[in-house]
């Protein structure tokens, strides 16, 4: 029996799987598909919310945490399986953004680097972008991912750590719990799952949901209501003959990501269409016309691909973090939304934390599924 059970093998379910790990933890990971294939496959991998200063300082507090750990993180791994997660320092440049005073306001509470730029430095930076950008806010330090490569590269490593057993193809059904007498708590017994049709039981003292968009299904089938929702987006890749871009360009909530290998990443739609992934005609038009309104030679090529993932939405973006209430051993680690890829490294340590009864990165009370009245 493994002390802990994951449920779901995104990026938040891969790096609770290798913190505990390195807590000398022996660890199940089970995922109903192949790992970080969903939302952490299909996001842009920006390692910053867009707009930071909208967001609650609970998302800036596990933004900055995770931002300072990524360097390291990329570096282990590529150490560990050869895999690089191309972790790159490309800037962040905001065009147009309306509330600049709010920016600056949140910069300088938050020691942040974000600066108020004219059109002579936008231009000098990125000659190929549209004419016609006035202002904008330039962020330094922000960084992209490559997010595929950071989850085959988690994958890699866990699959060689002897700690940790990865089940794919592998759907969790249900958790049974039962009344531990004794102690008068509600405790999961055993979780149900099914592989190829074969049904079987799995046991574990500690069970964590990493399930992403399909977390509060799962709790679900524990009378637990956690309020997270799929919110599809919608993404498109172009592959320029030449490289038009360096920085990451966001404007209007639209933005470009520029790869290590020339490729451009468009994003991205917010669309609340249940578990529907299917990508539209409507998306892959106004995708293209923002890029092209961004960087007019994309016009000449054509779109590569088009995709679409289901982020976990929580309220106000804010994830849900610790001991599902009611039930003695069962955690959850879900509703990241936009900023999954931003906010994992410190997600997945704050759950370890709580459950391990560390002292916790961050104060745990903004993300606490009991204080933000989870009924269950
Ligand atoms: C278009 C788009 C752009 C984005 N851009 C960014 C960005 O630039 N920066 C950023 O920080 N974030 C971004 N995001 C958000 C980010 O991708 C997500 O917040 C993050 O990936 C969520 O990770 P996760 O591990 O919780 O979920 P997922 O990656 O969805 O993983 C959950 C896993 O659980 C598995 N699962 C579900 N139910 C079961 C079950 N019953 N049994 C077994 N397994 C199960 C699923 O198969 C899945 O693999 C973007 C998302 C999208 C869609």
């Amino acid at each position: 029996m493994s002390e802990f059970l994951i449920v779901g093998g995104g990026v938040i379910g891969l790096l609770v799987a290798r913190e505990l790990a390195a807590a000398g933890a022996k660890v199940m990971l089970v995922e109903q598909g192949s790992c970080c294939r969903e939302s952490s496959w299909a996001g842009g991998g920006i390692v910053s919310p867009l707009y930071p200063w909208r967001y609650s300082p609970a998302v800036t507090a596990l933004a900055s945490h995770a931002q300072q750990a990524y360097p390291r993180l990329a570096a282990h791994l590529l150490d560990e399986t050869g895999i690089d997660p191309e972790l790159e320092h490309s800037g962040l440049l905001m065009l147009n953004a309306k509330d600049e005073e709010e920016a600056l306001l949140w910069a300088a509470t938050n020691c942040k680097a974000l600066y108020p730029v004219e059109p002579a430095f936008i231009y000098d930076r990125e000659a190929a972008l549209a004419a016609g950008f006035r202002k904008g806010l330039w962020m330094p330090d922000i960084a992209n991912i490559r997010n595929p490569r950071l989850g085959r590269a988690l994958q890699s490593s866990l699959q060689s750590n002897p700690l940790v057993q990865i089940r794919e193809q592998t759907q969790v059904l249900a958790l049974q719990t039962n009344i531990d007498r004794g102690r008068g708590a509600r405790r999961v017994t055993h979780v149900s799952v099914v592989r190829e049709g074969v049904v079987e039981r799995l046991c574990a003292e500690h069970v964590i949901i990493t399930a992403g968009a399909w977390s509060g299904g799962l709790l679900a089938t524990l009378n637990v209501t956690l309020p997270v929702v799929p919110v599809k987006g919608q993404m498109l890749l172009f592959r320029p003959p030449r490289r038009l871009l360096d920085t990451i360009v966001l404007t209007d909530g639209r933005y470009l990501i520029p790869r290590r290998d020339n490729h451009l990443l468009v994003g991205s739609t917010l669309e609340h269409t249940a578990f529907d992934k299917s990508t539209t005609e409507e998306a892959l038009h106004g995708l293209r016309r923002s890029a092209e309104a961004l960087l007019p030679e994309l016009a000449e090529c054509r779109v590569e691909r088009q995709w679409a993932g289901l982020r976990p939405g929580a309220p106000d973006g804010v994830p849900f973090i610790g001991r599902v209430p009611g039930i003695d051993n069962v955690y959850v680690n879900a509703g990241q939304y936009r900023n999954g890829l931003v906010l994992a490294p410190a997600s997945a340590q704050l759950l370890v934390d709580i459950v391990l009864r560390r002292e916790p990165c961050v104060d745990p009370n903004p993300y606490d599924p009991v204080s933000r009245n989870v009924v269950g």
